[in-house]
């Protein structure tokens, strides 16, 4: 594979001897507890899905309000099971931002259904509530709602137009673990709620998901499509214990969480809050110092709308794609990770041939894409690393 560069010297260029060379664009945080809840497990001999994701899993109920939570391999899995639950598929359309991650729009291509990209709004990134009815027709089914770098989305707003038209509300948490929206937990307003625990959102697992609901049917189906497809309610009579054969009326998938990864979890779990707080911290020294700075938008984060802080991503005004590369090269070199904000998807080569696209349909996500810059943001990041950091991206605007 030519230009490929291997994992293992990405990281060794990252990292030396345990300790990171580069200012990494994030960087988890484990301690003793992460090893303590993995010995654990390894020494219990149970490492499938089975008592650590069960108790994963009630701390996010704990965290998230909600009656159901399922365990999943990753939020792509989550968002996957959603739409299956729901039973969206071909000749269904969904509405998707045109700012976010690619699998925002990809599960709808999973289903069989097709994506309506709705342009995003300015200070937020995320979706433009007044640009969402123009996008419904007979066919939509459904909107995700995507909570992007931890910025909770106008849920009110797109509630509201779901309601009128009779469409379900997927929520992608994936950014926003632990984020309210007027007091309410991000992934407990909509039908389903869909969560990353990837190493670069606030807590891990390596690679994980959750889905959120409050819907016994929706719970009970995506139980179903993340395990082979077996029926949680029915089981075959007639053998009784120990052992009864599952009914399976339904093709599915395994999408399952581990108990390896579960462990690692509920350890992130317990620091989820002084995570938070601290990641917290570290974006308002940028927004103080990066206050009246000419060159750039600073992140939005209106009343009531619980940031957290994901990543801190900066839109420079002049919208240079070009600009931004050179800087981002150039803050590389000095040996600081910086990177785009997330992707105009409604511009992938696939979407272009699939929907027919072409430049300038969502004019707000393109100038995201292009003007976007993400900061290294990390709890417990050293004020000197952030003075570092602003240091040379003041001098490499300039
Ligand atoms: C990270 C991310 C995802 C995907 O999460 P995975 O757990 O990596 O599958 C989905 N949506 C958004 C907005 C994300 O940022």
């Amino acid at each position: 594979m030519k230009g490929k560069m291997p994992y293992s010297s990405l990281i060794d260029k990252c990292m030396k001897r345990g300790r990171w060379e580069m200012i990494p664009i994030t960087k988890p945080y484990f301690d003793e507890d992460e090893v303590k809840s993995l010995k654990e497990c390894l020494d219990s001999g149970w490492v499938t899905q089975g008592p650590m994701t069960e108790r994963f899993e009630s701390l996010f109920k704990e965290e998230h309000p909600c009656k159901y939570a399922v365990s999943v391999s990753s939020c792509t899995a989550a968002l996957h099971i959603a739409l299956l639950a729901l039973g969206i598929g071909s000749g269904d359309e969904v509405i998707v931002p045109a700012f976010t991650w690619i699998t925002s729009a990809s599960c709808v291509e999973y289903v069989g259904g097709d994506v309506r990209f709705v342009d995003v709004e300015a200070g937020t990134m995320n979706i433009d509530p007044e640009k969402i009815e123009e996008a419904i027709t007979p066919k939509t089914k459904a909107i995700i709602a995507v909570h992007l770098f931890g910025c909770p989305a106008k849920m009110d707003e797109i509630m509201g137009i779901a309601k009128k038209h009779n469409l379900y509300v997927v929520e992608d948490c994936a950014c926003a673990i632990g984020a309210a929206y007027k007091g309410k937990k991000v992934g407990t307003i909509g039908d389903v709620g869909c969560f990353s625990f990837h190493p670069r959102k606030a807590i891990t697992t390596g690679e994980g998901g959750m889905c959120s609901t409050n819907n016994e049917r929706l719970y009970c189906k995506m139980l179903q499509y993340k395990n082979h497809g077996a029926n949680p309610v029915k089981r075959e009579e007639g053998y009784g214990k120990p052992y009864y054969m599952g009914v399976y009326d339904e093709v599915g998938y395994n999408l399952r969480l581990s108990d390896i990864q579960a462990a690692v979890g509920i350890a992130q779990f317990k620091k989820l809050h002084l995570l938070l707080e601290d990641r917290k911290r570290c974006a308002e020294y940028y927004m103080e110092k990066l206050h009246g700075c000419p060159h750039v938008i600073l992140p939005a984060a209106p009343k009531g709308f619980g940031h957290t802080y994901q990543s801190f991503v900066i839109l420079l005004k002049s919208g240079d794609r070009e600009a931004r590369n050179r800087i981002m090269v150039e803050m590389q070199r000095q040996g600081i990770q910086t990177r785009p904000g997330t992707i105009a998807i409604a511009r992938t080569e696939f979407n272009r041939k699939k929907y027919g696209l072409l430049d300038g349909e969502c004019p707000m996500a393109e100038f995201c894409e292009d003007a976007s810059l993400t900061l290294p943001i990390y709890p417990f990041m050293k004020p000197d690393v952030q003075d570092r950091v602003l240091e040379l991206i003041c001098r490499a605007m300039a």
